[in-house]
């Protein structure tokens, strides 16, 4: 098993409960766009106010220039061509790009406060030593002209992708870096999760005005250019037209363009409405019933998770797969219709746990996309319940896989830090998903479900981490919780409870119970050969209490996870049991169902043979390779 050693590799969860006041930093960018669709470039103004509400002086600050991933040679690059299992969206692509393919984010000058700034473009981040220090509260301006050239698409961004949308924008601007209660966050893009700051956007584009434009936040100048709620043509086209979208409280801001989008709006009156951005067409048929499934999907996700704030959300066909932005969307768009909504509904569902609930993704991923995962899971669950059995079940069988080979790594790794993409896809996805609906196990689903609605309140429009969520679970279920992050979180220690010996005596039925790695609550039946069912929870010490269940079960002293072995003494004969049976809850993540149940044979002197069950002890742990994969690739450096 691995555990996170490293400081770098483990900021994931802090017990310190004596943590300072919450404050996080304020961006508010004003960005003036000139758009060439003739070269794929463009000239950029930015003007960004930055508010520190940080106790700390800042001498330095950061910005992300993701754009600049997509050249050969660059960290993105080799990244990609010496996983073990790369993506094949990238695979060797970065490599063969030209001149005039590749993403180029060049600064041409930056000054704070009127006063010029000497930077460094060191790839993908750019560093800045600032001429006077930001003081705690103090409020800067920084002011930055850029030049862009959009790539080709190789992984979420860029132009032309493989379904022809013209340009899809995600990560398209220089981003100032996060600093948080952890520090900088300046890490050098590989291809995987975001982190912004939170605040404000009022973006201008200027472009042909052949293109339709789709973007997060509101269209201001609809009458103007005649496009989104509208009804007002304009007399003459020109040939250019400048497109003005505002977003407030949000930590990014996506584009994307093409001169074929629809743009359907689908009016919600529960909520927000449903602006549909694709190219209409045999491959895209479905699109026209995805309004009424987003409609359903924000009702149950408003209900349960906490209230969708933002007027819009932008369904824009782009991208590569699927991609979660505040307020939109870019995903792929020739798809069936159970895959258009499976797509769409976990996108949507990321506006909870990216777009408002802003963890920083590269250190949580697991709250990002395993929170996403639970709650779509949950959503997809009620429209094509065939493919969703038990509703998280799919997620429980991705984790147990991997959990059994040698590819695991602790959920604290840094998402960008994983050995292989199959650790970090189990990891944030699967064993994320698990960590949530195993709480129900713990605490109970309705503790759950308030505690997931208290987390939405208290922590929306911030950036909660690992140990805001535990306290909000502890608090509501009064069960201490360390012990189930600390496993779960920061080692591949796994659950196997077994049914180890039963035996029978004078005063009925002895069972003896045997842990594995990591300590869990446990609940086991007792079918009696009458039909007759007993019920059993045995709480792990380490909770202090216990979760509120059915009065029928019998609660049984605490387990101390210490010991191995747990007896159970029953007052029924051995001979009067057909079945015992453990995790009935089925909410638990158990790596080996075989000793999870004992039917009791209909013939067997108990006077002289105890029922034993070591089978599955030396069972050796099963091998997953990844040969189906590239082998590891000699790259020339
Ligand atoms: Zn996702």
């Amino acid at each position: 098993m691995k555990r996170c050693f490293s400081i770098l590799l483990c900021l994931g969860i802090s017990f310190s409960g004596f943590g300072q006041s919450y404050w996080q930093q304020e961006a508010h960018y004003q960005m003036n766009i000139d758009f060439n669709t003739d070269n794929h470039q463009f000239d950029g103004q930015q003007e960004l106010t930055y508010i520190n509400h940080s106790p700390d002086t800042l001498n330095k600050v950061f910005y992300h220039l993701y754009f600049n991933a997509f050249q050969p040679g660059s960290m993105m690059d080799i990244r990609s061509r010496t996983i073990l299992d790369s993506d094949k969206r990238v695979g060797n692509r970065i490599s063969k790009l030209n001149k005039s393919e590749m993403g180029i984010q060049q600064i041409l000058s930056l000054k704070q406060n009127g006063e010029p700034l000497v930077f460094t473009n060191d790839g993908t981040i750019l560093d800045v030593d600032l001429n006077k220090s930001i003081l705690p509260g103090d409020t800067v301006i920084f002011s930055m002209e850029f030049k862009t050239q959009v790539p080709l698409q190789i992984r979420r961004s860029g132009r032309m992708n493989k379904e022809g949308i013209d340009y899809s924008m995600s990560q398209w601007y220089p981003k100032l870096c996060e600093y948080d209660r952890d520090g900088w966050h300046a890490n050098p893009y590989v291809g995987r999760e975001f982190y912004g700051v939170w605040g404000s956007f009022d973006v201008t584009i200027h472009m042909d005005a052949n293109y339709t434009i789709a973007a997060t936040g509101i269209l201001q100048n609809p009458d103007e250019i005649g496009h989104g709620y509208t009804n007002v043509l304009i007399d003459s086209v020109p040939d250019r037209l400048s497109w003005n979208f505002k977003a407030e409280n949000v930590h990014d801001f996506v584009w994307a363009a093409d001169p074929d989008y629809t743009h359907d709006i689908v009016v919600n009156d529960k909520g927000p409405d449903f602006h549909l951005f694709y190219q209409k067409g045999e491959k895209t048929k479905h699109w026209e019933h995805l309004g009424e499934y987003m409609i359903r999907t924000f009702e149950y996700a408003d209900k349960h998770f906490g209230k969708y704030p933002y007027p819009h959300y932008s369904i824009i066909q782009g991208g590569d797969g699927g991609m979660e932005y505040p307020m939109a969307t870019l995903i792929t768009g020739h798809r069936s219709l159970k895959s258009l909504v499976g797509v769409s509904v976990h996108e949507a569902m990321h506006s909870w746990y990216h777009g408002l609930l802003a963890t920083n993704e590269a250190l949580f991923a697991w709250m990002d996309e395993g929170f996403t995962s639970y709650a779509s899971n949950r959503i997809e669950y009620g429209f094509f319940p065939e493919d969703f059995p038990g509703t998280h079940g799919g997620s429980y069988k991705g984790y147990k896989r991997i959990a059994k080979s040698n590819y695991e790594e602790p959920l604290c790794t840094h998402a960008d830090h994983f050995d292989t993409n199959w650790a970090y896809g189990a990891a944030s996805y699967s064993k994320g998903v698990v960590i949530l609906d195993q709480l129900s196990h713990i605490v109970g689903q309705k503790v759950v479900d308030r505690s997931l609605k208290r987390y939405f309140n208290e922590w929306a429009y911030k950036h909660p981490n690992a140990s805001d969520f535990k306290r909000i679970v502890e608090k509501e279920s009064e069960i201490e919780l360390d012990w189930y992050f600390e496993y779960f979180v920061n080692s591949t220690k796994t659950i196997d409870y077994g049914i180890y010996e039963i035996s029978e005596n004078n005063n009925g039925t002895q069972i003896l119970l045997k842990k594995g790695e990591m300590p869990m609550p446990v609940e086991f039946d007792v079918v009696l050969k009458d039909g007759g069912v007993s019920k059993y929870y045995i709480p792990t010490v380490l909770m202090r209490g216990e979760k509120v269940v059915d009065p029928v079960v019998n609660i049984l002293p605490d387990w101390a996870w210490t010991n191995p072995y747990y007896s159970v003494r029953l007052k029924h004969a051995a001979s009067d049991i057909s079945e015992i049976q453990l995790h009935t809850s089925g909410h638990i993540a158990d790596v080996e169902p075989l000793n999870d149940k004992v039917i009791i044979p209909k013939k067997w002197d108990w006077n002289k043979h105890k029922l034993k069950l070591q089978i599955i002890e030396k069972k050796k742990k099963k091998k997953y390779k990844l040969q189906k994969f590239a082998k590891i690739k000699k790259v020339a450096l």
